[in-house]
């Protein structure tokens, strides 16, 4: 991508300032968002379009505003993606319970389900919000064959979704240690080091979904 001087098409949408404060915890769709997202980075003609996220202009996916806290391991979580089917082991009607929350949230179970800390999102610059919703967007990916093909559903047509981990997990004090070869780091120390091509992102950014 080349250099944008211009930033999303519209301002990015903000939380309710009164629910992200209020004392009872907090999870609202944010229909907002996904517009805001799918003009900002997916659609054809997108202000800061990525080719990468193009698969998921198939996709659903539903957002989600919380004001809930997710520390977790020492780290605060600001963003998760995740698919929108329940995960993990959960009785029939806890899976029936989960569906039908997702429902009433989104029409429908969606591909995708990402969860934005709201408080975060309010105090964070644009730049920091934008690559915490790409971060977010990363992790939903098309799934590919044992050629490294794209691969689609064979009934629906379209893009076989899945779930994608971070490209780089290391400890800095190893690559401090070790250097950017050994580490397997090269890719992101190069990308890096050529400088951002949208703006000046200076965000140290933390995301549950791997963690
Ligand atoms: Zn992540």
């Amino acid at each position: 991508m080349g250099k944008h001087s211009a930033g999303p098409r519209s301002g990015r949408p903000m939380p309710s300032v009164d629910q992200v404060e209020g004392l009872e915890a907090w999870f609202a769709a944010a229909p907002e968002l996904e517009a805001w997202t799918r003009q900002s980075f997916i659609e054809d003609g997108a202000s800061l379009q990525n080719g990468d996220h193009a698969h998921l202009q198939n996709a659903s996916i539903g957002f989600l505003w919380t004001n809930v806290d997710n520390a977790k391991k020492g780290r605060i979580v600001i963003g998760t993606a995740e698919p929108g089917t329940p995960q993990g082991a959960m009785g029939k009607w806890g899976r029936a319970k989960a569906v039908m929350q997702i429902e009433g949230w989104f029409g429908a179970v969606p591909d995708f389900i990402i969860t934005i800390d709201a408080s975060w999102w309010l105090q964070a610059s644009d730049a920091e919000a934008c690559a915490l919703i790409e971060h977010e967007l990363y992790h939903c990916a098309q799934a590919t064959d044992e050629f490294g093909a794209p691969k689609f559903n064979q009934h629906t047509g379209r893009p076989s979704f899945t779930m994608r981990g971070h490209d780089v997990e290391e400890f800095v004090g190893v690559v401090r240690r070790y250097g950017a070869e050994a580490t397997g780091v090269r890719a992101l120390v190069d990308a890096a080091n050529a400088g951002p091509e949208i703006a000046a992102v200076d965000i140290a950014q933390c995301c549950g979904t791997c963690i």
